[in-house]
């Protein structure tokens, strides 16, 4: 439990420096080490941002058993699965959780679906991440304005974009805060392991063959051998299989 996390103020925080240094101290820590620092460094303007899949509920539950009163956001599209919605829900009970949701703003989505229609994303790269833009970019840049840190559930083994996740960044897409990702270095098995041992509950989507759980019309279920997130917006070629939250700041900027 953090016993001072109200009385920590922004002079206290590690500045660009300091994190670059830490960083590099960071890749031998545990991510339970990584997130204990998060809260003693940053106290109550840290968060955990998930989309509630296996990554994020780990963090989740390792976050949620050192501080109870961990902060947790989330972006709903608008078009998540059903599945997503059921184990949100569910989350607030197991853990007794409050979870702060954000929004796409209203008229953004109001101007994309009246000009392009309810799903563009199939008829173009520069369409989908528009949408991308308006529904998870844009929430996500507002509910990290209050923050000076953010938690995620990124690996290195997700694929070609993430081959350099370190544990913690510069986040210079965002006021250059900072962002920790603690299972930096997990493995898939490491994270299922640790969801066996743990009891922690997940998606149902895993139960029938999704291996990354993002909008339900841009997701899919994979094959054997296929890439773990050849399933998001499986359509494209060529294209990285990322939104753009966890991009630099150009990508999908609607405003
Ligand atoms: Fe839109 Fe699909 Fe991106 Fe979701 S994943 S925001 S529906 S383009």
């Amino acid at each position: 439990m953090i016993a001072s996390k109200q009385n920590i103020v922004n002079s206290d925080i590690p500045d660009a420096s300091e994190l670059e240094t830490l960083s590099k101290e960071f890749e031998d820590k545990s991510p339970q080490e990584v997130i204990d620092w998060a809260f003693r460094t940053y106290g109550s303007r840290v968060a955990i941002s998930t989309s509630f899949q296996a990554e994020g509920m780990v963090i989740l539950d390792m976050a949620y058993k050192i501080d109870p009163e961990v902060r947790v956001i989330t972006i709903d599209t608008g078009r998540l699965p059903q599945e997503t919605y059921d184990l949100i829900d569910k989350v607030r009970s197991y853990y007794e959780l409050p979870i702060d949701v954000y929004f796409p703003d209203a008229s953004e989505l109001e101007e994309m679906v009246n000009k392009h229609g309810t799903n563009p994303f199939y008829r173009s790269v520069s369409l989908r991440l528009l949408c991308c833009g308006i529904r998870k970019v844009n929430p996500l840049n507002r509910a990290l304005e209050d923050l000076d840190a953010w938690m995620t559930g990124l690996r290195r083994g997700q694929g070609d974009t993430r081959t350099a996740v370190r544990k913690l960044e510069i986040d210079s897409a965002h006021r250059g805060i900072a962002k920790i990702n603690p299972l930096a270095d997990w493995t898939h098995d490491q994270v299922w392991e640790y969801i066996k041992i743990h009891d922690v509950p997940v998606n149902d989507l895993y139960e029938h063959g999704y291996t990354s759980i993002g909008c339900a019309p841009c997701t899919r279920s994979t094959e054997d051998g296929e890439d773990p997130r050849a399933g998001r917006w499986w359509w494209e070629s060529g294209m990285s299989k990322e939104c753009g939250i966890h991009l630099g700041p150009a990508w999908g900027r609607t405003t």
